[in-house]
């Protein structure tokens, strides 16, 4: 059976580690993180893997355990490798979620699909409120010690950022096919939400229990935050509601007016209204 691929697209922090846990609690779909990070042989080589989230460290994961890419293979021929090792250790699988999020790293799937070795590629356009998106911003840059900015210069990026990968989802030759998925939707009407993308992506709508799965969750996920190693807070849906108790997040989203009505179309594409 070829597994088609879903792929998940957006701003770092907006979820994507609970989406594709959510996913991946599902029969048959495996969630492979953010597997860009896995193609670069200096990832491994400077040993800046962290312990994948199957709990094993990279070298001995059953999945990625050897599939280090070898000297000057094409990126498309090693996404091969992945495949078929997808395939014989989870025979059934009939999804693959890659969380790599960039626009540029859907390619090595397009050729894949070109060969005819997966049925199709999905992509989730994953939004998260820019006002939301702006203080978890501000704390990733205090925890990685990153220069700090102003909220409204973290929004002006958020918005610069959405603005391409919209111009990437309307323009990009293969016309891929989207859904845009709101963060704050899958937290607060998950069953909706998630139904949605089960049409999408043409799995089984039936109800399906996700507190369950999230236990369940079959993922390999190497370079994703934090959270993915840490079994008590990726089996459960929590939300981040700081920037509700801050004058500085909410004013500058109304008054920068390009970006409250960008917010407010994402919102109402991705489901939340
Ligand atoms: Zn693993």
């Amino acid at each position: 059976m070829k597994p088609a691929v879903i792929y998940i697209l957006g701003t770092g922090h907006s979820g994507s580690t609970i989406l594709q846990y959510l996913l991946a609690g599902r029969p048959n779909i495996i969630g492979l993180g953010e597997v860009r990070q896995l193609t670069d042989r200096r990832n491994w080589r400077q040993g800046l893997v962290e312990p994948c989230s199957c709990g094993a460290a990279v070298e001995t994961c059953s999945l990625w355990g050897d599939l280090e890419p070898v000297a000057a293979e094409l990126s498309v021929d090693w996404y091969k490798r992945v495949l078929s090792k997808v395939s014989i250790l989870y025979p059934g699988t009939t999804h693959l979620v890659d969380s790599s999020k960039s626009t540029k790293s859907i390619h090595p799937w397009l050729k894949l699909l070109d060969e005819d070795l997966i049925s199709g590629i999905h992509a989730l356009y994953l939004v998260r409120d820019v006002r939301g998106w702006a203080v978890s911003d501000e704390t990733t840059r205090k925890r990685k010690g990153r220069p700090p900015q102003p909220l409204f210069l973290s929004m002006v990026d958020w918005w610069k950022n959405q603005k391409l990968f919209l111009r990437f989802l309307k323009t990009n030759e293969k016309n891929i096919a989207f859904l845009t998925v709101s963060y704050e939707s899958l937290i607060f009407r998950t069953d909706a939400q998630l139904s949605r993308i089960a049409d999408f992506v043409g799995i089984n709508g039936d109800q399906f229990n996700w507190e369950d799965g999230l236990k369940k969750a079959v993922v390999h996920d190497v370079w994703g935050n934090r959270m993915k190693n840490d079994f008590s807070t990726r089996s459960r849906l929590t939300y981040d509601d700081r920037w509700q108790y801050r004058m500085s997040a909410s004013l500058p989203a109304i008054l920068l007016f390009p970006i409250w009505r960008m917010n407010q179309k994402l919102r109402r594409d991705g489901g939340l209204i």
